[in-house]
This record gives C-alpha cells, structure tokens and sequence, in this order.
C-alpha cells in the first residue's frame, strides 16, 4: 500500500540523489536528456522534441578543472557546471540549453563550448528589455531556433510530440506544485525545511508527467492527514537557491519552518500565471515576459521586495529568510531594494551570504538563533 511516507522517502530520494534519479528517468522513459541551465529555459521545447529535460544547478563544492575557464568570484553554480561537464559528469546529455540571463551565464555559454566539446550548446537568447511588445515576437523568434537546433541533436529515441501537448503537461505540473506550495503551510511538521526542498528539487531529475502523477498521489494523501498546528517560526525565503542540507537541517534543529518561497531553483519555475489566450509558443513566451521578483531579469519597478512582503503576510510568514548567493551581481543588487521595501513594511528580514553547499553552519547557527531573539521573541 502507497503511504504518504512512502511517497515522500520515494521524492526526496530523487531530490537527494540526482544522478540515480535521471539514471532511473532515463530507463523508465527511454528517452534521451537535454541539460538546462539556470536559470528560466523554456522546457516545454525540449519536452516537446522528445527529450527528458534535466535541471543543471551546480552540485559540488570543489574546483579544479574549472579554474582555467571561470574565475573563483562567480558563483558557484556556474564553476560547479562546468566542472562537472570538464569531468564528465554530463556526457550522457545530448545538448545543453544555456540562457544568458546574467553576465555570468553569458560567458559561460561560450565557455562551454571550448571546456566540454562532448555536449553540444544550445544558447538560448532572451530579451533584456522584457516590457517592450518587440520582446514577445523575440521570443516566438527564438523559439522556433531552438526547436531548430533541438532537432538537429534528435536521436531514433526521441519521442516527439505536438508543442500543445508538451505544455499541456507542464501546466498540468504547474497546477500540482502550486497546489503542493499551497497546502505545505497546513502541514509544517509532516513537510519541514528539506523535506520541501528535496520534494521540488527532484522535479529537475524525473520526466514532468511521471513527477506530476506522484506529487498528485502525494498530496492526496496529505491532505487526507489533520491539519497540523505548528509552534516555531515560519520564514519565507527568497534568492536564486537553498539547495544547502545542512543549512535546511539547521532551519529545522532550530524549529523554523518554510512556509513559501520566492526561489528561481524553486516556486519561482511555476509560480507565474499562464495567460487564457493566444498561441501555446504564445502562452510560452508571456509565462517569462511576466514572470516576476527574479534578480536578473529586467524589472523597472523591481516589485520583488512588495512581492515578498504580500506573500509574508498571505502565509503567515514570520520574517523572510534572503539567501544571498556568493558572487551573485544580480542578488546583490536586489538586497538593498528589498530590505527597503520589506522594512517599509515591517517584514523581519535576515541575509544569509553562503554559496550552493555549505559544510559548517556553527556561525549561520548564532547568526539565526540572534535573529530570532531581537527579531521575534
Ligand atoms: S544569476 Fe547569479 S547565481 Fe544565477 S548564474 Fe547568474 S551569477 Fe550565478
């Protein structure tokens, strides 16, 4: 018999364990993998072409090979990629979908390309000025290039479909993981900080539809369970990842929870409303042209300090947690903009600089152990 257990163990594992998780992916749909890059690649194209898309958000903590092509201040993610496809790690991958959503993502992309001559790149250019009506016929542009490019690495595998299929599929996912975001603040002790995590992490490493089927049996059975009364505190954490263990474990130890997030790696992949009308490759390109609060996208307004302070008060959040990535240009330049807005509206706000992996977190400990005494004793 499924029990709730079984299926959380089942997705964490995958979460925890992303090289078994694709390899298990890739034997039950017997299709052939396309990476994709941080951080916003429009999946549904390489769905649509038959491949199984693959999430490359970095994953070690030491450097060597590395070195020669990507300087030690860019974060981690993009030194841990390359590394990887130096030493082999992605060779299975048919192509890689690289987008050029910052500075570092742009050189990386040609990096790439000389570092790891075994996985063909795919670029995928958007447009900076995402408010401008030129930036939507861009995009449809863009999109027929990279269907172009993705069928040329096709293989006797791959199991093509109709693109209307494909995001039909992904709004399927879409609508499951905004119900899973939703119903986690009712169930805090049954889905703490990892938990959460390892549950939307694995949605990277596994085919969309087979991920879906398994978080619909998931949250059926937890909502099946009492609503839980929870006694610690709950943060809302925002940044490109918290992909950290020790860090999520610490959160725990600690009895905070994570009721919601603004997170790229996570919500922030699902979270934008798809428009009613218009063309699939349409609907495709305005889920990124209105996609909002991510650091290196262009937003005149930047709306993502108001944002986190709405979503604060929806859930019930206690304080928003900011996961500064190291050698972020991006985050950095949003953390002051931010702060402003959530102390305008009394949002507790800690930030916490630390790249993807963290070994120690004795300092992180005092740090967050202050904050909840000044901040919300
Ligand atoms: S946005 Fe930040 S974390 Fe993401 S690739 Fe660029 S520098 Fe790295």
């Amino acid at each position: 018999m499924t029990t709730l257990q079984t299926m959380i163990d089942q997705l964490c594992a995958a979460g925890a364990n992303p090289q078994a998780a694709i390899q298990n992916s890739l034997q039950e749909t017997g299709k052939p993998a396309v990476g994709c890059f941080p951080l916003f690649v429009p999946e549904e194209l390489v769905y649509a072409a038959g491949f199984l898309p693959v999430g490359l958000w970095g994953g070690i903590s030491t450097f060597q090979k590395s070195n020669q092509y990507i300087q030690s201040f860019a974060c981690s993610i993009m030194r841990a990629n390359l590394e990887l496809g130096m030493s082999g790690t992605y060779d299975f991958l048919k192509a890689a979908l690289i987008p050029s959503q910052c500075d570092t993502l742009k050189c990386v992309c040609e990096n790439f390309k000389v570092a790891v001559p075994k996985v063909p790149v795919i670029g995928v250019t958007i447009p900076q000025n995402r408010t401008i009506q030129a930036a939507h016929g861009q995009l449809l542009d863009e999109f027929d290039y990279l269907s172009q490019a993705l069928a040329k690495v096709q293989t006797p595998d791959c199991q093509p479909m109709p693109l209307e299929e494909a995001f039909a599929i992904y709004e399927d996912y879409r609508a499951v993981m905004m119900d899973f975001v939703d119903t986690v603040p009712d169930y805090l002790n049954t889905i703490p900080p990892k938990v959460r995590h390892l549950i939307l992490k694995a949605a990277w490493f596994m085919d969309k539809k087979v991920y879906t089927e398994k978080m619909r049996t998931l949250l059926s059975l937890l909502k099946a369970q009492p609503k839980e009364a929870f006694s610690g505190k709950k943060f809302l954490v925002t940044g490109i990842m918290l992909d950290a263990l020790p860090v999520l474990d610490l959160l725990e130890e600690l009895h905070v929870a994570v009721v919601d997030d603004l997170l790229c790696h996570e919500s922030m992949q699902f979270r934008t409303p798809t428009r009613e009308t218009g063309t699939v490759e349409s609907k495709l390109a305005y889920r990124f042209l209105d996609l909002k609060g991510a650091s290196p996208l262009y937003e005149p307004k930047k709306p993502r300090g108001s944002q986190l302070a709405q979503l604060a008060k929806a859930r019930g959040a206690d304080a928003v947690y900011f996961c500064l990535m190291k050698f972020c240009d991006p985050e950095a330049f949003d953390y002051p903009l931010v702060k402003k807005d959530l102390d305008a509206a009394g949002v507790p706000l800690l930030s916490v600089e630390h790249d993807q992996l963290v070994e120690s977190t004795q300092q992180l400990r005092t740090r967050i152990q202050g904050f909840l005494e000044i901040n919300l004793s």
